[in-house]
C-alpha cells in the first residue's frame, strides 16, 4: 500500500478483524450495485470510502428535486443530470482507489451479471428484485437486499455460494405482494434509508473480509417509529422455484 493508503485506512487497520489483510481484500473486491438512489447511491458512497476496489452501478433515472430529501449523495446542482453521472462525480472526488463503472441503464436479467464478488440490491420494484435474486443464485454471487417504506426498513443477505441450504430472496417474498407500490408512490423517511444503506454496506464489508458468521439468511427489520430493531433467521422454502427447484 502507498503512504496515502496507509493514512487513509488507518482506522481500519486498528480493527482486529480487518487490519492490513482485510483492507487488501476490500481493495481487491468488485461490488455491483443496482440503483443509484436512496439505498444504492448512499451504500456506494460508504463502500467507496471503505476502499472497495471497483464498483459497478446501474441506474436509468435522473436526479429530481424530490430525491434530495434522502439521497444525500446528490446536490441541488445535480437535479436534471443522470443519477449515475452525478454519483460518478461524487465518488470520484471521494476516493481514487475505487474504480467506478457507472451504467446509465436499468439492470434486467438480459443485462446479465458482470464478474463481481457481491451484489447490492437498492432497486425499488419487485420485478428487478426477483430477477436479480434468480441471477445471483444461478451465478453463485451473494446478494444483499434492502428495502424501505415509511418509517421501516429491511435488510437481508441471501444466496451464500458455499451453502446450498441458504435461503434466497424469493423464499422470503414468494410473489409480489398485492399492495406493493414502488418508492415513487410511497412516503419514506430520509433517515431510515441511510440506516438500510449503511446496514447493506456493513454486511458487504463483513462478507468481503470473510466475517460471515450469522450473515446469510437473516432478515433485519428496522421499525424507525417504534424504535424496535430485530433480526430473524429465515428458513429455506422447500417449494421455492428459485433455490430449490
Ligand atoms: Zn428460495
Amino acid at each position: 500500500m502507498t503512504p496515502d493508503q496507509i493514512e487513509r485506512y488507518k482506522r481500519h487497520f486498528l480493527v482486529k478483524e480487518i487490519g492490513g489483510p482485510g483492507q487488501q481484500k476490500l481493495l481487491n473486491s468488485h461490488v455491483m450495485i443496482v440503483g443509484a438512489g436512496a439505498l444504492g447511491g448512499v451504500a456506494a458512497r460508504i463502500l467507496t470510502a471503505t476502499g472497495i476496489g471497483r464498483i459497478t452501478v446501474f441506474d436509468k433515472d435522473r436526479v429530481e428535486l424530490s430525491n434530495l430529501q434522502r439521497q444525500t449523495q446528490f446536490s441541488k446542482r445535480d437535479v436534471g443530470d443522470t443519477k449515475v453521472g452525478a454519483l460518478f462525480r461524487s465518488l470520484s472526488t471521494l476516493n481514487a482507489d475505487t474504480q467506478i463503472d457507472a451504467v446509465q441503464d436499468r439492470w434486467t436479467s438480459e443485462t446479465g451479471l458482470p464478474e463481481v464478488d457481491l451484489i447490492l440490491d437498492g432497486s425499488d420494484n419487485f420485478e428487478t428484485r426477483f430477477a436479480l435474486n434468480a441471477a445471483s443464485r444461478a451465478e453463485g454471487i451473494p446478494l444483499i437486499s434492502g428495502a424501505v417504506a415509511g418509517w421501516t426498513g429491511q435488510v437481508l443477505a441471501v444466496n451464500d455460494p458455499s451453502e446450498a441450504s441458504c435461503p434466497c430472496y424469493q423464499c422470503f417474498v414468494p410473489a409480489e405482494p398485492p399492495d406493493a407500490g414502488n418508492c415513487k408512490d410511497l412516503g419514506v423517511v430520509g433517515a431510515i434509508t441511510h440506516l438500510v444503506a449503511s446496514h447493506q454496506a456493513l454486511l458487504a464489508t463483513r462478507y468481503l473480509i470473510g466475517e460471515q458468521k450469522n450473515l446469510f439468511g437473516r432478515l433485519t427489520i428496522m421499525d424507525g417509529l417504534g424504535g424496535a430493531f430485530r433480526t430473524v433467521k429465515l428458513p429455506q422454502d422447500p417449494s421455492c422455484p428459485v433455490c430449490n427447484p
